[in-house]
């Protein structure tokens, strides 16, 4: 991901050809370090914490309040699809405008290399374990069930595989994310257990969440954790991260020691690390709504 991230910083204070917004653009927000980002909402809600808000034009630009920060900066967050613009304080926020103004077309072009968001919206379809498949929400609250891609014998047509998530109005996004977090752990604990067994050691707590930077983690005390976007992936990349984290029981590093165990428990390493490098971004794209 570190070659995805790139750094622009304001050269000088030139007069700007963009006047800032008429009406306050940048969120009324608490105070810099009031809170940190809820989790779940991250992608709705930018106006808490040191976020201050989307950018009124172009969403995927994020306005950011870092007091140790000594000047205006832009980052691209790959895994996040966005460029987050930094400044070291409130007052700055229009000369942070500014910035991102300038360097639009910079900006543009690095979101554009990004794959097409797959927002979670009835008819959409988004990377369930490793197919596309599309989602059909009506309203109810019956439960989400998974439909695998059949051929209709009188229409002589395959429908494709689909995701049927009954929803009331509203709370698709919602329903969508638990329903993916909950596929997530029903394929990865067992597959964590199994790989754990193997190596006769203990897993003290398995996390399923949204994790930006990594697929997963284990720590010393056995606390693994992973990323639900795991289960967009093919079965077998998904299996290979479980056996790639249940090794770290065993070497908490990546030494040629570590991937000696990985390949003890499956075949696959190379060609997971591969995958998750290569189609990674996709993953990141799913229930992305922009
Ligand atoms: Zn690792």
């Amino acid at each position: 991901m570190a070659g995805f991230l790139s750094k622009l910083n304001p050269a000088g204070t030139r007069p700007a050809f963009f006047e800032a917004a008429n009406k306050p653009i940048l969120g009324t927000g608490a105070s810099p370090d009031s809170s940190t980002p809820r989790k779940g909402s991250e992608l709705n809600d930018y106006n808490h914490g040191n976020y201050r808000g989307r950018d009124p034009i172009e969403p995927r630009i994020i306005y950011k309040i870092e007091p140790r920060a000594r000047r205006i900066s832009i980052k691209l967050d790959a895994a996040g699809r966005m460029a987050i613009v930094t400044a070291p304080h409130d007052r700055d926020l229009p000369a942070a405008r500014k910035f991102a103004q300038k360097k639009s077309d910079w900006i543009k072009v690095h979101l554009q290399e990004l794959p097409p968001a797959q927002p979670f919206a009835h008819g959409k379809k988004i990377y369930f374990k490793g197919a596309l498949t599309q989602i059909i929400s009506e309203e109810g609250r019956a439960r989400p069930k998974f439909q695998p891609s059949y051929i209709d014998e009188e229409l002589g047509e395959k429908v494709p595989a689909q995701l049927i998530v009954p929803a009331p109005h509203g709370t698709l996004e919602g329903r969508m994310r638990r329903f993916l977090i909950r596929q997530a752990r029903e394929a990865l604990e067992p597959a964590t257990y199994k790989y754990a067994d193997m190596l006769g050691k203990q897993v003290t707590k398995i996390t399923v969440r949204d994790t930006k930077s990594r697929w997963g983690s284990c720590a010393q005390n056995g606390h693994i954790s992973y990323s639900w976007r795991l289960i967009c992936a093919p079965d077998w990349v998904l299996d290979y991260v479980a056996a790639h984290e249940a090794a770290h029981l065993v070497e908490a590093n990546h030494s040629q020691d570590f991937w000696d165990v990985v390949d003890t428990l499956v075949d696959s390493a190379d060609a997971g690390r591969k995958w998750l490098n290569r189609h990674g971004s996709k993953l990141h794209a799913v229930g992305a709504p922009y």
